[in-house]
């Protein structure tokens, strides 16, 4: 930031120095005309430069090239007629100075500024110059715009300067700015030096204008951009009408007062632009009503010099100023404000617009003729875009710089996301296992009966559902048995719920065991019960099922001796067996099964019985 700012300044100082430079080419030797004559006896050319013109002319007026010795005024040169003399500003006058001791033949010159609005002038008798026609009346008046630089040799050491000028067409008439007089040398110096500083700033605020539009066009809501291209346009257009470059030496026939037109509109409308341009910088130091106000009188002001003819709308310049200044008294108050507030590149902004005020301020002095100095708006103005283009180029580079840091964080937080979800996916993975191992072990607690580790009711109930489905679709046999432990409670009572429990496990194992040949599907359905479901199967088949349980039981030898059958565990079985139809419905199977296992306990328990409902 810092080491932009000095690069900053010193660009500006170089420009100052360069542009003082030049002026300082101009520097005064402190002789000036006093009472018609300038007398150059102290004056060496040679080191002390050229001479303005300044100071007490003889002054005729309504007096054409022929006046008379006795009719002699004086006026104060450079000034308007109206405001030295009290004349009206439409007239004609002749005015006169004689330059004493100056070298015999040697090449001179005199650098003309623009004179209001039309003149002769003549070097010892000789016709050498002049801008439109002057006249006596509107009708023979023809002004124009032509600074210029003319050319002569002295014959002896004296020159007789003499002007004839009029004016119909302007609010004011005279010699509104220093005539200076110098070797011709000298002047042609002068002259290049202005036009290149002119064609200088002129084209750095046609590229400023141009690259604050593309700025503009590149991002819609720039408006700072877009109002500082007008800006830069509208001075581009002004330096073209003002100094002695371009519009008239492009276009030699382009009428006086188009020219008049343009430098007013050009000045009228590029004060609001500059404020909106400050306004987009600075919003909260600059209120949008001043901006808007000021806008909306320029335009009128602008109307006026569009509809009307310059003898009216010149005299509308006088008010437009003391608007420009009271413009520039708030500006300047409103940027000290953002300067204290710290706000971004106010320093710069400050000391560029300052620069420009003070230019400014020194313009309308001179317009006014209250001091005599050169014009210096558009040069400030050129320091001034140095400002705005730091802040630009500042803020883009602050930009970049931070899309670069954004860019980056990004990029870190990209990876560490990858990083990240290549974590969760992992640890994602571990749990889907962990939860796959516990749906499993759910499932089988669900369905398996703890104790015993076969199957519980809840998977008979469901697998009951699917055989007998299928059974009924495929109209095949399906069978249940109901297998209870003969006399258990007295087992429990006598050897101890643990000891019943083993039991309840051997039971329950064996079971399983001998029912897999025969694609028996055993549950434990409560107690000391169970309940088998043999698909597909015949009455027989039925029968050496159900036997071979009782018999595996017998064979297992549990001592019972409270059993009052055979001192060992026995079971009862009662089964049934149907091929379903639909009017059937699985609970009687059930049922029947159920009160098969009520038939065979009846009998004295440790036998089958079967319903055979349908063979
Ligand atoms: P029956 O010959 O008529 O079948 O007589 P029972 O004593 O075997 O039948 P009952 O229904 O009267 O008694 C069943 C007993 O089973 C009662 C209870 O003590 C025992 N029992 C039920 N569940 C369990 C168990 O999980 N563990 C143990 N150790 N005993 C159980
Ligand atoms: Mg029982
Ligand atoms: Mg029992």
């Amino acid at each position: 930031m810092y080491r932009g700012f000095y690069c900053f300044l010193f660009i500006v100082i170089l420009g100052l120095l360069s542009g003082c430079s030049l002026l300082q080419t101009e520097s005064q030797t402190g002789v000036s005309v006093k009472q018609g004559y300038l007398n150059l006896n102290d004056w060496d050319g040679e080191k002390n430069g050229v001479v303005r013109l300044d100071g007490d002319w003889e002054f005729y007026w309504k007096k054409t090239r022929d006046f008379q010795e006795n009719e002699k005024q004086y006026i104060s040169v450079p000034s308007t007629w109206s405001n030295e003399k009290g004349v009206p500003g439409h007239g004609y006058a002749a005015y006169r100075v004689v330059i004493n001791h100056v070298n015999k033949d040697t090449e001179y010159a005199l650098d003309m500024p623009s004179i209001s609005t039309a003149y002769n002038l003549w070097i010892d008798g000789d016709l050498v110059g002049s801008n439109g026609t002057p006249g006596i009346d509107k009708k023979t008046t023809m002004p124009a715009y032509h600074p210029q630089e003319v050319y002569f040799s002295s014959e002896d050491s004296t020159i007789e300067i003499v002007l004839q000028i009029s004016n119909y067409h302007y609010r004011d008439g005279g010699i509104w700015e220093s005539i200076t007089f110098g070797t011709a040398d000298q002047i042609k110096d002068i002259a290049f030096k202005a036009d290149a500083l002119e064609m200088v700033i002129f084209g750095c605020l046609l590229l400023s204008g141009l690259y604050h539009t593309v700025l503009f066009i590149q991002r819609r809501q720039n408006h700072s951009a877009l109002f500082f291209s007008i800006v830069c346009f509208l001075v581009c257009i002004r330096i073209a009408a003002t100094e002695d470059i371009l519009i008239v030496d492009f276009f030699p026939n382009i009428p006086w007062s188009l020219i008049v037109k343009l430098e007013y509109l050009s000045f009228f409308l590029s004060v609001p632009m500059f404020l909106w341009v400050l306004y987009t910088l600075y919003p909260n130091h600059i209120a949008k009503k001043f901006c808007q106000v000021h806008m909306y009188v320029s335009v009128i002001f602008s109307m006026i010099v569009i509809f009307t003819s310059p003898n009216t709308f010149t005299h509308t310049n006088i008010a437009y100023q003391l608007m420009t200044i009271i413009s520039i008294v708030y500006v300047s108050i409103a940027l000290l404000k953002a300067l204290k507030d710290k706000q971004e590149g106010a320093l710069i902004v400050n000391l560029c617009a300052g620069f420009l005020s003070l230019t400014v301020i020194n313009d309308i002095l001179s317009v006014n003729s209250i001091i005599h100095n050169y014009r210096l708006s558009s040069f400030g103005l050129f320091v001034f875009i140095f400002s705005q283009s730091y802040i630009i180029a500042n803020r883009s580079a602050k930009a970049f710089n931070e899309m670069e840091r954004v860019t980056h964080e990004l990029a870190v937080l990209n990876q560490t996301l990858e990083e990240k979800v290549r974590e969760r996916t992992l640890s994602l993975e571990d749990s889907r296992d962990e939860l796959r191992k516990a749906n499993v072990k759910l499932e089988n607690l669900s369905y398996k009966d703890q104790l015993t580790q076969i199957p519980n009711r809840r998977y008979f109930d469901e697998k009951f559902h699917i055989e007998w489905s299928r059974a009924l679709e495929i109209q095949s046999t399906i069978a249940v048995m109901y297998i209870d432990i003969d006399y258990f409670k007295l087992y429990n009572d006598t050897y101890g719920h643990e000891a019943g429990d083993d039991c309840l496990k051997q039971v329950a194992k064996v079971l399983e065991e001998t029912l897999k040949p025969y694609n028996g599907h055993i549950a434990r359905i409560g107690g000391e019960e169970f309940i088998v479901i043999v698909s597909d199967v015949t009455a027989e088949d039925l029968n050496k099922v159900c036997e071979a349980c009782r018999k595996s039981i017998e064979l297992l030898k549990i001592t019972h001796v409270k059993s009052v059958l055979s001192k060992i565990v026995t079971v009862s079985i009662g089964a049934a067996l149907v091929l379903p139809h639909t009017r059937m419905s699985s609970r009687d199977l059930i049922n029947a099964a159920d009160h098969s296992l009520y038939v065979a306990k009846e009998k004295g328990r440790n036998q089958v019985c079967i319903d055979f409902r349908k063979k």
